[in-house]
């Protein structure tokens, strides 16, 4: 059919630039090793931190909640779609994250989609770090507010950005808990000082941090002590919680609020059975198998060390997401197609993901890889490296 040869023309510049990627089918269950055209590679690339995605008392508790209630909801929340299970997990949260309500939204991305879009007007300001995830980014993009970026981590710059929102009657300062694509956490403390001195609220996404950092995975709020200092904390059901789904912990004010306004929750069906009991079950695992976080770091800290030890720059990261930086987009994806070849997942991430020159495989190791299976995923790294030049 034609009408899309302007596309074409697009994707055909990618091709030639080595730019242009495939989906890539895993033909096994989530886990350190997965199958992939036949073969058992080492997974790098899962956000499956804890291994909670196969995890046997997750599987138990989804089949269990089909079994029950079935597989679909019928209809949006706010109509016939909100069953019990709904509101226990959204319980459950708001104690785990230590706050008065939280509200569960379809994704991690529509949670702050729906969150910045709704809460915001032409009199108010969003200031958001360089870096942040592009669900919040396009969350900003759907507000009337103003908005300002500071340079990524940069408290200097976010205080003249603070400086200069005197006058408008909200402030909300914006940021990621742990970035996505470097690994490093963001500087809360001094976020929330700041905050706390031009009056502003702040916003926190912890995707990459809830289930990772902090008391049982609480996240960076909890990290940092700043237990009730946060006005927000997004999270996603989708990363270390093994399942699907996005959350905000907040006041029952907020949670009032987002349910009569929020797009994504008021327009969108609700979870599943299964994906709701599941994601119940993974936050007792969190409670109660506190062992799956610290293996998680130990292996984290282990791959890191090897990888640093081995040559590559990891940037700044200081979690399990570990960068391995390339330079030159075409490259880090030939590097990942090489690694794939011996036996590593570990995908390229090129623009318009990470700026244009600072293309990195990244890599996430989870609780569920053996030492040797890192120590594997290391030589295989760096035979992969010594042949494309990288090191
Ligand atoms: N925020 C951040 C920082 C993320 O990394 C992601 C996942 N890519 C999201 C939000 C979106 O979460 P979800 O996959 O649950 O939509």
């Amino acid at each position: 059919m034609k009408g899309f040869e302007y596309l074409q023309a697009e994707l055909d510049e990618m091709k030639n630039q080595g730019t242009f990627r495939k989906l890539v089918p895993l033909e096994s269950d989530q886990g350190s090793k997965v199958i992939i055209n036949g073969k058992e590679v080492i997974q790098l690339s899962s956000n499956n931190y804890l291994g909670l995605t196969s995890h046997p008392r997750l599987r138990q508790a989804a089949l269990q909640a089909v079994e029950k209630y079935g597989a679909g909801t019928g209809s949006v929340r706010t109509i016939a779609g909100t069953f019990t299970m709904h509101e226990d997990l959204e319980k459950k949260l708001a104690k785990f994250k230590k706050t008065e309500a939280s509200l569960v939204f379809q994704s991690g991305f529509t949670t702050n989609q729906g969150v910045l879009s709704s809460i915001l007007t032409k009199e108010d300001v969003v200031i958001s770090d360089a870096l942040n995830h592009a669900s919040i980014i396009d969350g900003i993009r759907l507000t009337k507010a103003s908005r300002k970026v500071y340079n990524h981590v940069d408290m200097k710059d976010l205080e003249r950005a603070l400086q200069e929102s005197k006058d408008y009657r909200v402030r909300i300062i914006v940021t990621d808990g742990v970035f996505s694509m470097d690994g490093n956490i963001a500087p809360l403390p001094e976020i929330v000082e700041l905050a706390e001195k031009y009056d502003a609220l702040v916003m926190v996404d912890d995707a990459h941090a809830s289930g990772v950092l902090g008391e049982n995975g609480r996240g960076t709020v909890n990290h940092f002590g700043l237990d009730g200092r946060v006005h927000i904390q997004v999270g996603t059901l989708s990363k270390a919680i093994g399942v699907l789904g996005g959350y905000v912990a907040s006041t029952q004010t907020l949670i009032d609020y987002l349910i009569h306004k929020g797009r994504p929750f008021l327009f969108s069906t609700s979870h599943p059975p299964a994906v709701t009991a599941a994601c119940i079950e993974a936050i007792d695992v969190l409670l109660e198998e506190p062992q799956l976080i610290e293996k998680l770091w130990n292996n984290a800290r282990f791959f890191k060390k090897g990888l640093q030890n081995l040559g590559f720059n990891t940037g700044k990261s200081e979690t399990p997401v570990t960068p391995v930086f390339v330079g030159d987009e075409a490259l880090a994806h030939k590097f990942s197609d090489q690694l794939l070849q011996y036996g590593v997942f570990a995908q390229g991430i090129a623009f318009p993901t990470v700026a244009k020159g600072q293309a990195r495989v990244r890599t996430i190791v989870t609780a569920e890889h053996s030492k040797e299976e890192l120590q594997e995923a290391l030589s295989i790294f760096e035979k992969a490296a010594k042949e494309l030049n990288i090191m």
